[in-house]
């Protein structure tokens, strides 16, 4: 395994195999702090593909200026020691200004999709990365690259970008990985104190509960949205900053449920953490949702 930590390293590599050695790559991109969800990424990574490159890159541009680009976790030691068990071929690790060097001005914008939800709670969070992303695909230029369901509005965002400008490369989304618990595993979840930890599992149960509701007949998103948010309301370390009830694939709001696929998005704080979550009603219907 090499850790390569320039660009134009990093996409002189992967031009080689891809013309000379003729093998398909697989890009697993993250932010660091590895855990198992991102390993299950890295193990289909690995099994469908020939050379697996991992980006570690705790991208400034996604971040608010009040947000945890300070704090948040990075340790490349463990993440590189996690990698080398996986047998990953490359860890593209590349220090900020490699990204964005001195005088960059060019952001990806994906409109519509990125307004609501996270993008309207973390205003500029998906310009941030539209644009990392753009970067990745363009420098390594991947036959596939994976992403996880546990952020739903990034994997839609994604595909639009990867469609709308053209990149060849197949976008793979996965489920999300949960603790025990149900909590939804993040790197975010190192924040929470031990209490916070059994706090948070109000999230899954609340999203269970939506969906027990569902099926058994339940057809008011409104009323779902406040099922959702009266359960979480429950849990005095838990704040909702919110529950929607949208079309899986455009994010519009739903009122009356039908039987498309419908995701429930929340996204709470726990103490002063914030958690996204998610689930996905008549997932059957829907290729590679999760949960
Ligand atoms: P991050 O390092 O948080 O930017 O995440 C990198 C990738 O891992 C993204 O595609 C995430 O959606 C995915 N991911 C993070 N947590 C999980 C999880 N619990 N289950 C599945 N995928 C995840």
């Amino acid at each position: 395994m090499e850790i390569i930590n320039r660009r134009q390293r990093m996409s002189s590599v992967a031009r080689k195999i891809r013309r000379e050695q003729d093998r398909t790559i697989g890009l697993v991109p993250t932010m660091g702090a590895l855990h198992e969800g991102h390993l299950s990424l890295v193990r289909e990574a690995r099994r469908m593909c020939d050379i697996v490159v991992v980006s570690v890159f705790v991208n400034p541009a996604q971040f608010g200026p009040s947000e945890d680009f300070d704090k948040y976790p990075r340790d490349l030691t463990k993440d590189t020691a996690l990698l080398t068990d996986y047998n990953v071929d490359y860890i593209f690790a590349p220090p900020v200004e490699e990204i964005y060097a001195k005088g960059f001005a060019s952001y990806v914008t994906v409109e519509g999709l990125s307004d609501q939800l996270e993008g309207a709670s973390r205003p500029g969070h998906f310009r941030g990365v539209a644009t990392v992303v753009t970067i990745l695909l363009n420098t390594i230029r991947p036959d596939f690259a994976f992403f996880g369901q546990k952020d739903a509005q990034q994997a839609l965002i994604i595909r639009r970008l990867v469609k709308d400008l053209a990149f060849d490369t197949e976008i793979v989304i996965l489920p999300t990985v949960r603790e025990d618990s149900g909590l939804a595993i993040s790197s975010r979840n190192l924040y929470l104190t031990s209490e916070e930890q059994t706090a948070a599992g109000v999230i899954h149960e609340a999203l269970k509960r939506a969906k027990a509701a569902y099926k058994e007949g339940e057809r008011s998103g409104g009323r779902l949205e406040i099922l959702v948010r009266s359960t979480i309301e429950l849990e005095p370390r838990a704040r909702v900053d919110y529950v929607n009830v949208i079309d899986a694939d455009t994010l519009e709001h739903l009122d009356r449920l039908d039987d498309r696929p419908i995701l429930i998005a929340i996204a709470v704080y726990v103490g002063k953490t914030r958690l996204i979550d998610n689930t996905i009603l008549n997932k059957a219907k829907k290729k590679d949702a999760s949960v």
